[in-house]
């Protein structure tokens, strides 16, 4: 990242975390035992810079968000478009191009049958959308009692209340906010892992629940194939497809949640393809707008879009200010046609592409040098498990790591990976240099290796 202007002075430096230790509350922080942060100056490609002008290689695209890398030139051209035209303009009874150009994009390369497309703010409003949605589905078609959602444990949904309502029981917020929960059904989290079958007996909690529950379930809700946040836990296809079989049995809607695992994280564009499957609600966001906006969807079948509509009040319920923002679609637009354009740039040499779109080609190479990578974590004694699908490399600790040691080192060692309780993980953007990546898994290893972890 070169450029001749000069690096902010160490007193600048200060002055800025001072106010930020002041001032600024970081997600799941305490004010009064302040984590360390690391203040960044730019980004560009998978290079985080610091203030201090040391370069971090990234290995979390911003909380799967960065899939183009950082200041792609495209996006920004495409931001700076937009911003000439109109930032914002309300959606209410307007639209434009961006916003049309966006819901045309996403109901084109998402399963088929989901043909009607709710903008909205971020993942955790897309998934409050979403249960809204078969919330009023259920009551238009008379099942009133149908009112609560079953789920499944490890997974994660989101921070707003009815989101973190389906997020894991116990290492969710449910002991804090249990007073005003809406009270869900857990199936265990599924065992068959991603590649086996699904037994009778590994569906066999999630069959019974929803057998005797089906009256008072409105929906299903899940991560398809990855747990993402509550674990990362990757499962049977098979048990997908037993699951959408079971809401199917009992007029149960499902939702699937690929926010964090759509846009081709897992090495599928959606993680529903996996199993083949279709769900009746989808819900997508972080890598919508390749990490430069906040923006969500909330995708929906055309049969229970129309149901919503066609009983009382004959509209569907939700409006936020900035749904459909011109600013962030048209970025949105930009990074769906970077993603799937055939000319995209492939900087990994170990992809075998023959018959595979480009994107994919490129997420099987990462998907080689996390597994070839990380795989060497398998002797260290701390380590308990390594695993990895497409660009989501997986290492399972035995106890949990000191978050603010292991990031001071993985800093020290010239790369951004942020781990949480045992798992430490690398789901790098898509343009990461096989280089690059062979970096992270490197650092990844040798830091596990020290005593201290
Ligand atoms: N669903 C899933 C599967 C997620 O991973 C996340 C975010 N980690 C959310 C919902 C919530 O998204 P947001 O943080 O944008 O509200």
């Amino acid at each position: 990242m070169s450029t001749n202007e000069a690096s902010p002075s160490n007193a600048e430096i200060e002055r800025l975390l001072a106010i930020d230790r002041a001032h600024a509350w970081h997600p799941y922080t305490s004010t009064i035992d302040r984590d360390p942060v690391y203040p960044v100056r730019r980004a560009r490609g998978c290079t985080l810079e610091l203030m201090d002008g040391r370069p971090l290689i990234d290995g979390m695209a911003s909380w799967w968000c960065v899939i183009h890398g950082y200041n792609h030139p495209l996006l920004n051209q495409a931001a700076r478009d937009q911003l000439e035209q109109m930032a914002h303009l309300m959606f209410g009874g307007l639209t434009h191009a961006p916003a049309v150009g966006l819901v045309e994009r996403l109901v084109r390369i998402t399963p088929e049958p989901l043909q009607q497309v709710f903008l909205c703010d971020s993942g955790s409003v897309a998934v409050e959308v979403a249960m809204k949605m078969a919330l009023q589905y259920q009551q238009a078609i008379g099942q009133r009692k149908r009112v609560r959602f079953l789920t499944l444990r490890s997974g994660y949904h989101g921070d707003t209340f009815h989101a973190m309502s389906v997020c894991d029981p116990v290492t969710g917020m449910h002991h804090l906010f249990n007073q005003v929960l809406p009270r869900q059904f857990f199936a265990p989290a599924p065992t068959p892992r991603f590649g086996e079958p699904c037994s009778d007996a590994e569906i066999a909690e999630f069959e019974r629940l929803i057998e005797t529950h089906r009256d008072e379930i409105a929906a299903v809700i899940l991560e398809p194939i990855v747990q993402g946040a509550g674990g990362m836990r990757f499962y049977s296809a098979e048990y997908l497809q037993r699951v959408r079989a079971l809401c199917d049995a009992h007029g149960v809607l499902l939702i699937a949640d690929e926010i964090a695992t759509g846009f081709g994280r897992t090495g599928e564009l959606f993680a529903c393809e996996h199993a083949g499957i279709s769900p009746d609600i989808m819900t997508l966001g972080k890598a919508l707008t390749g990490g430069y906006l906040t923006s969500a969807a909330t995708l929906a079948t055309d049969q229970v879009a129309h149901t919503i509509s066609s009983a009382e009040p004959g509209a569907f319920m939700h409006g936020p200010t900035f749904m459909g923002n011109p600013l962030a679609c048209a970025i949105a637009n930009a990074s769906i046609d970077l993603l799937l354009n055939p000319s995209t740039e492939n900087r990994s040499s170990t992809g075998s592409a023959t018959n595979q779109p480009v994107w994919q080609a490129k997420i099987a190479g990462i998907e080689q040098l996390l597994q070839s990578g990380l795989e060497q974590c398998l002797s260290l004694p701390g380590v308990a498990e390594v695993r990895v699908l497409g660009a989501i490399g997986v290492v399972e600790m035995k106890q949990p790591v000191a978050m603010r040691e292991i990031q001071r080192r993985f800093v020290e060692r010239g790369v951004w990976v942020r781990p949480f309780g045992r798992l430490v993980y690398l789901m790098p953007p898509f343009i990461i240099s096989d280089e690059e990546l062979r970096r992270l898994t490197a650092a990844v290893v040798e830091v596990l290796a020290e005593p201290a972890f």
